[in-house]
This record gives C-alpha cells, structure tokens and sequence, in this order.
C-alpha cells in the first residue's frame, strides 16, 4: 500500500525518538551511514590542502583540519551515520509490522477465528503430515467426528451470541481433553473432528466417551444450560483418504443421532447391512 508523505515523515520522527536510531553496538545502519559520509572530509581536506599547496601557501594540515569549513564537513560521517541510524530503525518497524502481518495471515488462513482451532484447511495438512508419519511406523490412527445435539434449538431460544459462546465452550473443552499430539478441529457449524495418532477404534471410543460425559457433566459457569454431543468414531483403513475416514466417522455419527443422540457410536458397531 502506498503511503503519504505525512506517514512517512510521522514514521521518521517516532524512529527519531527510539534509542535503537543510535545504538552503535546493534544498529548496523549507523555504520553504514559513517562510512557513507567518511569520504566527504577526506576529499575535501584533501582538496583544501592541495588547493593551499598549488597556490604556494604554507600551511601545515592541522590548520586546514580546524577551519570552520572543514568542520561543517568533518560532522557529515557523524550526520550520516544519525540519518541511517533512523532509517534503520524505520526498517527494522517495518519489519516486525510485516512478520506480525504474516503471522496474523497465517493463523487466519489455518485456524477458525471464533474458536481458534485449527480450520478445516489445516485438519487435512496436519492429516497428510500423521498419514505419512504412522504408515511408517505402521502404527494406528483414528478420527472423532462430533456434532453438538439441537444446537440450531439453543441458538433460535437462547440467541446467536449465547450459540457462539457454547461453540467456543466446547471447543476450549476439546482442547483440554486432548493429549498434546492430538489435533482437534472445527469441521464447520457445530461439528468438531479430532485426529487421534497412536490411537485404534476401542481405545478412541472410550476417549470419545469420556468427552461426551464431561461435556454433559457441565461445560463451564457461563453456560447454566446442559449441552449433549454425538459422537461418531472411525479407526483409519490402509490406503484410505481422508474423504474416506470423514464419511465412516460421519456415518457413525448419522447412527448415534438416529439412536436418540447424547452418545458415542464406533464405525465397527454398525452392522455391515446399514453402513
Ligand atoms: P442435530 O442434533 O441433529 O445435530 O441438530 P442441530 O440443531 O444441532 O443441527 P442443525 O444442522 O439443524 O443446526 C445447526 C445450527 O448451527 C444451524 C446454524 O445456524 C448453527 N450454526 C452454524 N455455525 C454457527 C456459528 O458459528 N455460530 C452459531 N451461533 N451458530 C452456528
Ligand atoms: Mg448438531
Ligand atoms: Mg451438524
């Protein structure tokens, strides 16, 4: 973006007052700037002298050095190594303005803003990374694919604001029930995934059990109302996409709602007739 005249000469006058525009011992600019000027007495002294000399006028170098022309252009090292000492400083805001830029970038294009978990985006990076990860150590992995009971009810009674409030509830408590290496995700709406490395189809329904559990139990003092999640779980199949593990979480999950919700249902425990 373009910037006016006015933000560039604001932006020099805060650098001005910074003390990092005139720290010789971490602004590197400020030597620049020294050796930009340094020349500028050389030159002229030199000249001065010559001049002296081809006009035959004695006149030893230390008079030359201390005459006020001289002095004005003895301080140019000094005035130049001021005005890179702030341009330096300008750059390096510069530079912290555009990494926080990044930054903000990327968590905006990876995590979803209203719970901060990871988006969808994200969940199939960080899924392709485990794939990769557990096909060579032939270990396990599954998937949780969760969806909040009668949400659209709790947002059409209680509000929109209140419906958020529980997403970001539920979503700081699926944080907290995870293991470090665990990537919980928002899906979209009110669905939730979470990829469970090292972890088969049993031992991921029992972890989706006691999620369900504690979030009925009470998901935080703000929300007085109970909340119920349906959970549906899918241990990973050799050579499947993770197209292919949503569906079977997701199918799960279709059986759990049918079965009257505020339950966990593994992709196993359907009979082959109705997958
Ligand atoms: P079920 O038990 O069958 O899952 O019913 P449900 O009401 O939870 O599911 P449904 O798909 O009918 O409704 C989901 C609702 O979630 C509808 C939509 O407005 C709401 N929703 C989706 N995203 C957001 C959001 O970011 N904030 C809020 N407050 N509501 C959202
Ligand atoms: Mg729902
Ligand atoms: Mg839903």
């Amino acid at each position: 973006m373009a910037q006016t005249i006015e933000t560039q000469i604001k932006e020099f006058c805060t650098a001005a007052g910074q003390p990092f525009s005139y720290d010789i011992f971490r602004n590197v600019y400020i030597w620049f700037g020294i050796l930009w000027g340094l020349p500028i007495p050389l030159v002229t002294t030199s000249m001065h002298y010559a001049f002296l000399a081809s006009h035959n006028i004695p006149s030893p170098l230390t008079t030359v050095l201390t005459t006020p022309i001289q002095w004005f252009f003895m301080i140019h090292p000094l005035l130049f190594g001021t005005l890179f000492g702030i341009l330096g400083c300008v750059r390096r805001e510069k530079e912290r303005q555009v990494t926080a830029l990044i930054d903000e970038l990327q968590e905006l294009s990876t995590h979803d803003p209203l719970t901060g978990l990871s988006n969808r985006r994200n969940f199939t990076r960080i899924f392709a990374d485990e794939l990769a990860r557990i096909s060579r150590r032939n270990a396990d992995l599954s998937l949780i694919f969760a969806d909040l009971d009668h949400f659209k009810f709790i947002n059409d009674t209680r509000g929109h604001q209140v419906g958020d409030q529980v997403l970001k509830a539920t979503a700081t408590h699926l944080r907290a029930c995870c293991r470090p290496y665990d990537t919980p995700a928002r899906w979209g709406g009110e669905e939730f995934v979470i990829l469970l490395p090292d972890t088969d189809e049993q031992a991921a329904t029992l972890f989706a059990e006691r999620i369900r559990t504690s979030l009925q139990a009470g998901l935080s003092p703000a929300i007085s109302f109970p909340i119920t999640i349906s959970i549906g779980v899918a241990q990973h199949l050799d050579g499947e996409s993770l197209d292919g593990l949503i569906e079977r979480a997701d199918r799960a999950l279709y059986h759990a709602k049918q079965q009257g919700r505020n339950r966990v249902l593994r992709w196993r425990s359907i009979p082959p007739a109705s997958r």
